[in-house]
């Protein structure tokens, strides 16, 4: 870890009893640097985060099946777009499995909310990353009561239930809420409506989704304090600063990756046997 990082971002982003309402957006716990430092390492930490993932999709193509997930949260504008990019662009792309949860389709609201995620779960060697997940049947569908309070008080624990059965099958869970201010989500969204190449990330229902803030924070606290768990604990990500929020989920996934204490899969044929042949072929 570089000593630009006073704590492991694993500890500093750790939401233990976090309360949202006291969230500095604009900080950027653990790190000491600034931008051009942050820009620098993240550099050099995205080439070691694609090196873990070739090693995990080595040992995946061997037949292991553990994989790594990235669950990212927040509201419109707060960068999980941006985040899923970054990733992406600085690994192996045949070793990502990306899914972004929208509405739900009419098929998938005739099963249960957890069907369409198990879907898309990583197989094995895989990095998944999920753009929304099912953390939003515990946010805008209560928000917006698209189920009775019965219905969506039970999903906490079917949740850590879930999340619970996945690690012990061998995923490594990274859950990451990020939270922009409402001053920053205006500017993004402004940008988004004066800027033809960003009207497609623009939806007018963003705008009246501002109005439900103070319970979209109540419904993220309640997510931070009933789902943060040992195996599968919440990172809360102080997002104003693009280049933080991409250092600091790269510095996350990296720890993910090295608990896994990966190493190159052994040949299934003898090398030395091969160069032989190889010498006279
Ligand atoms: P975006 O991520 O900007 O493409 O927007 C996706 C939209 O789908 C957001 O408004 C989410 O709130 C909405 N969405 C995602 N999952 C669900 C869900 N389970 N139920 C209802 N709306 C959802
Ligand atoms: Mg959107």
């Amino acid at each position: 870890m570089s000593e630009l990082w006073k704590t492991p971002a694993s500890r500093a982003l750790r939401a233990d009893g976090l309360r949202i309402a006291d969230i500095d957006t604009s900080a950027r716990p653990g790190f000491r640097g600034g931008k051009k430092d942050g820009e620098a390492l993240l550099t050099e930490r995205g080439k070691v985060l694609a090196g873990l993932q070739e090693k995990l999709y080595a040992n995946g193509r061997s037949g292991d099946n553990r994989s790594v997930l990235l669950v990212l949260q927040g509201m419109d504008t707060a960068g999980k777009g941006g985040i899923v990019r970054h990733v992406i662009g600085s690994v192996d792309p045949q070793g990502v499995d990306h899914a972004a949860f929208g509405v739900p389709t009419e098929e998938e609201k005739r099963h249960h909310f957890l069907w369409r995620i198990r879907k898309a779960l990583p197989r094995g060697g895989q990095l998944g990353v999920f753009d929304r997940s099912h953390y939003e049947d515990v946010l805008v569908a209560r928000v917006h009561e698209l189920v009775p309070e019965a219905v969506w008080q039970q999903r906490y624990t079917e949740i850590n239930d879930f999340e619970q059965e996945l690690t012990e099958a061998g995923t490594e869970l990274v859950k990451v809420a990020m939270f922009v201010s409402l001053d920053e989500q205006k500017r993004r969204l402004r940008e988004r409506l004066e800027r033809p190449e960003k009207y497609w990330k623009f939806s007018p229902g963003d705008i009246d989704e501002r109005a439900y803030w103070p319970a979209y924070q109540q419904a993220y606290q309640d997510v931070l304090d009933r789902t943060s768990t040992d195996y599968a604990p919440w990172y809360v990500l102080p997002a104003d600063a693009k280049w933080f929020s991409r250092l600091a989920v790269t510095e996350l996934l990296i720890e993910a990756f090295q608990k896994l204490d990966l190493s190159w899969p052994p040949a299934n044929f003898d090398p030395a046997a091969e160069l032989r042949r190889l010498d006279t072929a």
